[in-house]
């Protein structure tokens, strides 16, 4: 079905239910999921485009015009990137996204003929791109202890306390990596105490700053970190564009590079430089930068509004994750919500005008409910019952409205059909 003809009869879906008839229709589906991807900033666009077209020199090509546009580019791109964390442009290696940045960071240490002991230590909460790297080296030789944060029910769940870390590294830890910000709960992790601790130690920390940049503000000096993975495409930039920071002052890090060839960026990751991709994530960068004292108040504003609308309009919720008011606790556009007695997936089902997921979207071809929700101790009827909501520069206060009234409208209908006896649960093949 081409394009006009899904929205159309999306239109047709949500009209038919049974909502207000004086709710103002937004024009298209309505995009909560900024946990999965964001739209491209139209200014990015704009910056970008030219590198598409006209400026299509590789910046390795040192005998001519093209080659040397292409290299100025890349050079202001990455100082701007690099002033924007924190760091030095030498410290800066980009990459395909934040999954090739954590395995590279990963990976990069383990593989480092200077390591001196075989265990890793990081979060059960953990995205995949971090978590799966971690158990494939287990396979092979190493040790790995995952931690698991703070539990659900806690004001501050989700969250790692930094004792935990001290009391789990050992003498033989050759690496830390623990996230910044939840994907699925917006939970925020502590990360300068632990990166303290993990120095006082002499271990490097990675984190995967992935949900953190762009939606609070990230400094790796402040915070302390020795290997930061982030991705273009969480920060309103392009896709299959990620960086990841290696520090290289006091002491400087060694990583083995993972992918060897043309010995470009310090040899740390080789391939011609994706020039319109790092311009337009020196710009996405840059937007956030200078958007984010005003985007965060107002997406938690938008969030809170949200979570009390749909109190006001539904019993049995159980907000997911840190408590909302902790500025410092919890990721500004994130809410996450098991709504009682109904499946997430069929809640979804219910509701086409809403774009809105129940976890991680790159777990989403595995059928598993969340592995983060189930880390917190929440039973898996609750966590087959819970959503997560994303919300991004393009939220709107009638987004806001038009969504709420539909996610009262499609659980009171799930909820009427399971007391009728229907399945609450959709049919799931595995
Ligand atoms: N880490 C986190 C916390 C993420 O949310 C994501 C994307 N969902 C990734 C890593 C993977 O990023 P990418 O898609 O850029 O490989």
């Amino acid at each position: 079905m081409g394009n006009t003809g899904w929205k159309t009869m999306i239109r047709v879906l949500t009209e038919a239910s049974a909502l207000p008839k004086d709710l103002k229709m937004p024009e298209g589906v309505v995009y909560l999921d900024n946990h999965s991807t964001t739209r491209v900033d139209p200014r990015v666009v704009d910056t970008v485009a030219p590198f598409l077209t006209e400026m299509y020199g590789n910046a390795g090509s040192v005998s001519h015009a093209f080659g040397w546009e292409a290299r100025d580019a890349v050079e202001k791109a990455t100082a701007a990137v690099a002033a924007a964390v924190g760091a030095k442009p030498k410290e800066i290696v980009f990459t395909s996204g934040a999954t090739e940045s954590n395995n590279l960071a990963i990976r990069g240490i383990v593989e480092s003929p200077r390591r001196k002991g075989n265990h890793l230590l990081s979060v059960a909460t953990e995205h995949r791109a971090v978590l799966d790297p971690l158990r494939r080296l287990a396979r092979h030789g190493c040790e790995l202890t995952l931690l698991t944060p703070a539990p659900a029910g806690r004001s501050d769940a989700g969250r790692l306390d930094l004792q935990q870390v001290a009391e789990a590294l050992r003498d033989d830890t050759v690496l830390v990596s623990v996230m910044l910000a939840n994907n699925e709960i917006g939970a925020i992790h502590p990360i300068a105490e632990i990166a303290a601790v993990c120095r006082a130690h002499g271990v490097p920390l990675h984190c995967d700053a992935t949900q953190g940049v762009g939606r609070i503000p990230v400094d790796v000096e402040a915070l302390g970190v020795d290997l930061m993975s982030f991705s273009g495409h969480k920060i309103y930039g392009p896709r299959g564009m990620g960086l990841l920071y290696v520090r290289r002052r006091s002491p400087p890090l060694r990583i083995e590079p993972q992918m060897t060839g043309g010995g470009q960026q310090h040899g740390l990751r080789s391939g011609t430089l994706n020039v319109p991709g790092i311009v337009g994530l020196a710009k996405a960068l840059e937007l956030c930068r200078e958007e984010l004292l005003h985007e965060m108040p107002r997406l938690a504003a938008l969030r809170q509004q949200l979570w009390t609308g749909l109190r006001e309009k539904l019993d049995g919720l159980t907000l997911n994750g840190p408590q909302l008011d902790r500025t410092d606790w919890r990721l500004p556009g994130n809410l996450n919500v098991a709504f009682d007695g109904v499946d997430g997936e069929a809640l979804m089902l219910s509701m086409p005008g809403l774009a809105v997921s129940s976890g991680s979207a790159c777990s989403a071809a595995e059928p598993e409910p969340s592995h983060v929700l189930r880390a917190l101790g929440m039973a898996d009827d609750v966590v087959r019952s819970s959503l997560r909501f994303g919300l991004g520069r393009f939220t709107t206060e009638s987004e806001i409205l038009f969504a709420i009234e539909v996610i009262a409208e499609a659980v009171t209908r799930l909820r009427g059909l399971s007391s009728m006896g229907f399945p609450a649960q959709v049919e799931r093949s595995t």
